[in-house]
């Protein structure tokens, strides 16, 4: 299973292309869009046609992890005719985002998620738990071929990765803040990400939705010495192997 970084701004667009949250999970024969953040459906389409698209994860409704529905909307609809895409995200949300389209037309195939929900896309299982965030908000546990990635969405503390299997193969956590700045107790910090990879045995973690103007310098070092080993920053375009 691959994992290709569409955008990894924490909450809002940075400089220099730098999109809100998104990722492309790929097997051979699948590729599932996890979070349309602003931002990444441009850098989609440099990996991916969309007619190839089995479906659509949104983690929850905040605009930083799911505006680019939107064009995919338009796209399936008036470019591709493509109908009914399968779109996993929190009960409700269609209906709140309806506002900006008056109707989805039959472009998705919309299929509410709840805490401890699992499915099964293609040849991918996915699993789903509620963070500690204010909208219902689902983390991700994806696998596929006997590997194992997490996806954390975004989280304050009172949530932990420990709620899926330890030892995960790749650990893919918001960091948004430094631990001696945290402002909202719904994000955590590079130093809280290390510490619940290095509690949940992940073997290896990659930091993600930094807040634009962290350093990510610091926030790599912060992460890594909680930790316990090298952690890597996610980047627009980064391509890893789970
Ligand atoms: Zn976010
Ligand atoms: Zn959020």
């Amino acid at each position: 299973m691959e994992l290709t970084v569409l955008g990894c701004s924490g909450s809002y667009g940075a400089p220099g292309g730098g999109a809100c949250s998104g990722y492309l999970l790929q097997t051979d024969t699948t590729s599932v869009w996890v979070d349309c953040g602003n931002g990444t459906f441009g850098h989609l389409q440099e990996h991916l046609e969309v007619e190839n698209l089995t479906a659509v994860v949104l983690t929850h409704g905040h605009p930083d992890h799911c505006v680019d529905i939107y064009g995919l909307h338009v796209m399936l609809r008036y470019g591709l005719g493509i109908e009914n895409l399968p779109v996993f995200a929190p009960e409700g949300l269609e209906k709140f985002l309806l506002a900006l389209v008056s109707d989805w037309g039959n472009a998705f195939d919309w299929r509410a998620v709840g805490d401890g929900d699992a499915t099964k896309i293609g040849d991918i299982d996915l699993k789903f738990s509620r963070t500690d965030h204010p909208p219902p908000t689902y983390a991700v546990e994806a696998r596929s071929d006997g590997r194992r990635l997490i996806y954390t969405a975004d989280t304050g503390p009172g949530w932990s990765i420990d709620a899926f299997e330890p030892g995960a193969d790749l650990v893919l956590s918001e960091a948004t803040y430094l631990h001696d700045s945290i402002p909202a107790p719904i994000h955590l910090s590079a130093k809280q990400a290390g510490e619940a990879a290095r509690a949940a045995r992940a073997q290896r973690l990659i930091l993600t939705h930094l807040w634009p103007g962290v350093d990510p310098a610091v926030a790599a070092a912060e992460g890594s010495e909680a930790y316990g080993g090298s952690v890597t920053l996610a980047a627009p375009h980064m391509i890893t192997t789970v």
